[in-house]
C-alpha cells in the first residue's frame, strides 16, 4: 500500500508577484505539514517529469500551446490574463505540473503506487483547451485523464473536483467525451460564473450556494456524485483537489472543515476500491489560506492510507 508524491523544485520558482494568493508558500506549506505529520517518511517521493507537446496536444490546440512558450519571458511578468502571470520560470513550471498528473497515471497504472498526489502550481482546471485564465495556464487533469484513455487504454476515466471554483476549463476539454465522467461541486453564484447550465451528458455539476457547510457539501457528494460515479465505474478516478472552500480560506464562502476532505477522500476511495483497484490521481488545485491548506493536504493523503 503505497501513496506517491510528485513534485518538482520549478514548481516553487513560478511566482505571480510578491501579494499574489496563488504563491510558492503554499506548497512549502505543504511540504512542511507533511515532514512535521510524519507522512512525508512513508511517501514515495517522486520529481515530477516534463509534459511533451503530444501530452499536451492531448487537452490543448497547438496554437495556444505555441503561443505560450512564445510568449515565456526571459525576465519580469507577461500577463496572460487579469491574474494569471509568467515569470521565467513558469513555462518550465507549468510543463512540470501537467507531466506530474502523466507520470502519476503512469505510477497507478503501473501499480507502483495505489495513489499518487501531484504537489504542483500553477494549478490547472481553469485552463481550457485554448485559454488560460484562473491562475491556470495548461489543465493538468485533463491532460492526465486523456492520457489514461489513450496511452493506457482505459475506457472510463472520472474527474472529481471539489475546488470551491468551477472547473470551467476542464469541463471545456472533456464535455461530450464518452470516456470520461467529469463530477464538480462549486459556489454559485461565483468566479468564473460557469457550470449552472451544463448540458453534456457526462458532466455532473452541483452548484453550492455562499455559506454551504460541510454537512451540506456531503449530502451533494452523497446524493449527487456517489451514485453517478457508481454507475460509471472509472477504471482510474481523477481528483481536482482545490482546498479553497475551507471555511478558514477568504477567497470565498464556503464552510469546510479539514475532517471534510478526509470524509470526501474517504468516499472517493471506497469507489475506487470498488471499480479501480483503488487507483487515485489527486491534483492540487486552489486553497489559499496556508494552515488550512497544509492541515487539508495532510487530512486529504492520510484518507488513502484507510479509516
Ligand atoms: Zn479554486
Amino acid at each position: 500500500m503505497s501513496v506517491a508524491y510528485i513534485s518538482h523544485p520549478t514548481c516553487l520558482q513560478h511566482e505571480m508577484g510578491m501579494h499574489h494568493p496563488e504563491q510558492p508558500a503554499r506548497l512549502s506549506a505543504i511540504q512542511d505539514r507533511l515532514v512535521a505529520s510524519g507522512l512525508g517518511m512513508v511517501l514515495l517521493n517522486y520529481d515530477a517529469s516534463v509534459a511533451t507537446d503530444e501530452q499536451l496536444l492531448l487537452a490543448h490546440t497547438r496554437p495556444y500551446i505555441e503561443q505560450v512558450k512564445s510568449v515565456s519571458p526571459k525576465q519580469g511578468h507577461v500577463w496572460l490574463d487579469g491574474d494569471t502571470a509568467m515569470n521565467p520560470h513558469t513555462l518550465d513550471a507549468a510543463l512540470h505540473a501537467a507531466g506530474a498528473v502523466v507520470q502519476g497515471v503512469d505510477l497507478v497504472m503501473a501499480g507502483t503506487a495505489k495513489q499518487a498526489f501531484c504537489a504542483v502550481r500553477p494549478p490547472g482546471h481553469h485552463a481550457e483547451r485554448a485559454v488560460s485564465m484562473g491562475f491556470c495556464i495548461f489543465n493538468n487533469i485533463a491532460i492526465g485523464a486523456k492520457h489514461a484513455l489513450r496511452r493506457h487504454g482505459l475506457e472510463r476515466v472520472a474527474i472529481v473536483d471539489f475546488d470551491v471554483h468551477h472547473g470551467n476549463g476542464t469541463e471545456d476539454i472533456v464535455a461530450g467525451d464518452p470516456g470520461i465522467l467529469f463530477c464538480s461541486t462549486f459556489q454559485h453564484p461565483f468566479y468564473p460564473h460557469s457550470g449552472y447550465d451544463s448540458k453534456a451528458p457526462n458532466v455532473v455539476n452541483i452548484p453550492l450556494p455562499s455559506g454551504t457547510t460541510g454537512s451540506e457539501f456531503r449530502e451533494a457528494v452523497y446524493t449527487g456524485w456517489l451514485p453517478r460515479l457508481r454507475e460509471f465505474a472509472p477504471q482510474l478516478l481523477l481528483i481536482s483537489a482545490g482546498f479553497d472552500a475551507h471555511q478558514a480560506d477568504d477567497m470565498a464562502n464556503l464552510n469546510l472543515i479539514d475532517d471534510d476532505y478526509f470524509w470526501v477522500t474517504r468516499q472517493l476511495c471506497r469507489v475506487a476500491d470498488e471499480c479501480a483497484d483503488g487507483r487515485i490521481v489527486s491534483v492540487l488545485e486552489g486553497g489559499y489560506d496556508l494552515h488550512a491548506l497544509a492541515r487539508s493536504v495532510e487530512a486529504h493523503i492520510k484518507a488513502f492510507y484507510g479509516d
